[in-house]
């Protein structure tokens, strides 16, 4: 019997039960049993879902309080000082803790700084980075594990738990606090006193009649340095002896130069990602060894398509004739990354939503398969592969996907439509005689703080209670609000506040043909954070222009110059569901165009200042450095595309948000645009050590103050920090600006910080 299993199911709930639980928990508003008795319930429903849907061994292990690697932290009794009062068991208050920090008088661990969140490999999903100490010990001081294995055994279940491989685990982790500075120090020296608890937990596990467990170990598909390498041998060696039967599981990527290293660990079975990586899966079948069971990961666990059903069944039945009873079948990786259920959609159009499928329909699609090969015969396998070649015949043929103007402006693009007609110095020196800005320029990044009352606005205009003349008003006066107020402040580059923007990559979507919106399509972020992306189904255009009102509208206002707000092509694709017939890189050059098309009807409606945000540029990066080039080159191509069909004079601005910019400064610059802003006072401009090596051409404005806090930066703060900004990057190239944007701060700490902001502009230039 082929087996079809899950690696780990969505654990918020189809209507985000858990988040609600979670976060009136916090509030107060539920006690803690009864946040227990919602998860208890979340994972029954979760694993009967699975059964129906055809899944034989079901994941215990993937439900979590706040994060999965978290939960292991806690297992493993990795838990920092700060949260230990007199070496007391943690309770759900230290999870908590950890996760979010903990106030004054929290009883747990009053004042306690959480811990370090930080993206799951190339997910959009963020975990808790487990804190070491050089003299770390770990001892098994959580049960959940065991205790949800014997739920699932209560309600009958054939499971699997899930636990994350010890070479993954200490590679997600960091040395903290002194001993991070003891270079002779290396985590994995952390390895020999971890195996052991992953021993004693195989024991507990098959004590209470465990046969499988599954062992993630993404880091299999890294670039691996050759020590990690050796101790992946060196741990399952030892771990051998240890009872139950291993599975271990790769997902986002091939294993490449690590193939023959994983297939060759003395486990039991292993886990590959062919949604990924298709092109590993002759090479693994040549080098298993013929007591292993191989898992195909062919239903894609990161997107919202459904599986080519025809497509995916060529490499079960060739495995399935090699493997027999050895196959297994399964997502590419956990369902954690889709939403929960497709049925749950009740205003998507017929044709669109049956060309999806959420976890649950995954889950029916992975023993679809392996039912194909089980029993050939079967009429339901049959119905089903006939209804998903009808779904990709009718993708393939839909006018609604493919529009022949769009692909004909793609085709028609030529090299000169990616750069702009005059090199930098002559753009600047154009555009300074046009813009008349003094030294230091400041501005901000784009948002104001967002209101209850802006949100109110546009909540009331969605559902019909406000016309589209009182909400423009209302909107208008919002604008005018921020308008007058940056006149009084003195800022020289004005913005319109974006008091009309949910989320800045929506609200294009909203705009853009050829994106589609679900109304439950939710994925955890992290904690109790969800985000909904947009899906890309089609190829994409711009019907008519998305802001030129608004923005004219603020220019009216004032005789300062106002900055155009665009989200650039690279985040409106990493932060929506993409497609999964044509590359991303296509897919970057539609959405190219579209907002190139913007950017040139703010031009022409007379707007000197266009920036077009790319806080998601970086986290595009592929998780091995061979596929680095190729990112960067689409990637700043597209940028250049939306950005190259205005005149010299219009300056062309982009933001991102972080301060890893070591490794892509070259790209940055390739972009060409005329003025960046960055993240970097977190770092107290730690991030300008990238300009040391590599001459930044252009104008930046390192940001000058933490918007993520509501403390407001000092003059002399800011002067310093632009001070040392100037050592590496010459004065005249130096603009003054926050960090990001400003909407989730208050107006009065906005207000307060603006103010020295400006005043260290003008201390600066001696004013
Ligand atoms: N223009 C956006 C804002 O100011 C940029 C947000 C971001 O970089 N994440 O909110
Ligand atoms: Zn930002």
């Amino acid at each position: 019997m082929t087996l079809a299993h899950n690696l780990g199911f969505p654990r918020i709930g189809r209507d985000r039960e858990l988040k609600k639980a979670q976060e009136a928990f916090w509030k107060g508003d539920l006690d803690e049993d009864g946040l227990r008795a919602i998860g208890k319930q979340l994972r029954a429903s979760h694993w009967q879902v699975q059964k129906e849907a055809g899944i034989d061994l079901l994941p215990v292990g993937d439900f979590a309080w706040y994060d999965q690697v978290l939960t292991h932290s806690l297992t493993f009794g990795v838990i920092p000082e700060r949260f230990r009062k007199d070496n007391a068991k943690p309770t759900l208050q230290t999870l908590f803790a950890m996760a979010r920090g903990a106030v004054g008088h929290d009883s747990c661990c009053g004042g306690a700084h959480a811990q370090e969140m930080t993206k799951w490999f190339d997910t959009n999903y963020h975990y808790l980075v487990p804190e070491f100490t050089a003299d770390q010990r770990f001892e098994l001081s959580w049960n959940q594990l065991f205790e949800e294995v014997d739920e699932a055994l209560a309600l009958g279940h054939r499971v699997k738990p899930v636990v994350i491989g010890p070479l993954t685990y200490l590679w997600l982790g960091k040395i903290k606090g002194a001993d991070s500075e003891d270079k002779s120090f290396d985590k994995l020296d952390l390895l020999e006193h971890l195996l052991p608890l992953y021993g004693e937990i195989f024991q507990r596990l098959a004590a209470q009649g465990v046969e499988w467990v599954q062992i993630d170990e993404p880091i299999l598909v890294l670039d691996l340095p050759q020590e990690w390498k050796n101790a992946f041998e060196r741990a399952y060696n030892l771990l051998q002896k240890e009872p139950l039967k291993k599975l271990i599981a790769t997902y986002f990527g091939g294993l490449e130069d690590s193939l023959g290293l994983a297939a060759g660990l003395p486990v039991d079975g292993l886990h590959i990602d062919l949604v990924r990586a298709p092109e590993q899966y002759p090479t693994i079948l040549d080098r298993l060894p013929s007591y292993k069971v191989l898992s195909l990961g062919l239903v894609n666990g990161r997107n919202v398509w459904r599986c080519d059903l025809e497509k995916a069944l060529e490499v079960v039945r060739h495995a399935h004739e090699h493997l027999g009873d050895r196959l297994w079948l399964a997502p590419s990786c956990s369902l954690l990354h889709s939403p929960v259920d497709l049925d749950r959609e009740d205003q998507l159009d017929a044709e669109l939503k049956s060309w999806l499928a959420f976890a649950v329909q995954k889950c029916a699609e992975v023993a679809t398969l392996a039912r194909a090969v089980n029993q050939p015969d079967s009429t339901e396998v049959a119905a089903a592969l006939a209804e998903s070649r009808a779904v990709q015949a009718s993708r393939d043929a839909s006018t609604r996907i493919h529009k022949p103007q769009v692909q004909a402006r793609l085709a028609a693009i030529r090299p000169a439509d990616s750069q702009r007609h005059a090199p930098f110095a002559e753009r600047i020196a154009r555009q300074r005689a046009g813009l008349n800005l003094p030294a230091f320029p400041t501005t901000t990044i784009g948002s104001f703080p967002q209101t209850p009352a802006i949100r109110l606005a546009r909540q009331s205009f969605r559902q019909g209670k406000l016309s589209q003349a009182e909400y423009t008003e209302a909107m208008h006066s919002e604008i005018r609000h921020a308008v007058r107020l940056q006149e009084q402040l003195g800022l020289d580059v004005l913005v319109h506040g974006e008091a009309e923007r949910n989320d800045m990559v929506e609200y294009f979507a909203e705009q853009l043909d050829g994106y589609a919106f679900t109304r439950f399509g939710w994925v955890q972020s992290y904690g109790s954070r969800c985000v909904k992306p947009a899906v890309i189904y089609g190829d994409l255009s711009r019907p008519r222009a998305m802001t030129v009102d608004w923005i004219s509208y603020a220019q009216g206002l004032t005789n300062k110059v106002m900055k155009g707000m665009l989200t650039g092509p690279v985040t409106m694709l990493m932060w929506s569901f993409p497609r999964d017939d044509i590359s991303r890189e296509e897919q970057a050059r539609q959405l190219a165009l579209a907002i190139r098309d913007e950017v040139v009807d703010l031009e022409a409606a007379g707007i000197k200042v266009i920036q077009i945000d790319e806080a998601a540029f970086r986290e595009g990066l592929p998780l091995r450095r061979s596929g680095w080039q190729h990112y960067l080159d689409w990637a700043t191509e597209a940028f250049r595309l939306t950005a190259s069909g205005v005149r010299d004079e219009t300056q062309i601005h982009t933001h991102m948000c972080y301060s890893e910019f070591n490794d892509v400064i070259e790209s940055i610059a390739a972009m060409d645009a005329d003025v960046i802003t960055i993240e970097t006072s977190r770092s107290d401009m730690e991030l300008l050590e990238a300009f040391e090596q590599f001459a930044y051409p252009n104008e930046i404005g390192p940001g000058v103050y933490d918007i993520h806090s509501p403390r407001v930066p000092s003059q002399a703060q800011i002067v310093e920090l632009l001070r040392k900004a100037a050592q590496r990057i010459p004065a005249e190239r130096l603009w003054v600006n926050p960090d990001c944007g400003l909407k989730t701060r208050a107006w009065p700490e906005t207000e307060a910080a603006l103010v020295n902001m400006v005043a260290a502009a003008r201390e600066l230039r001696g004013a």
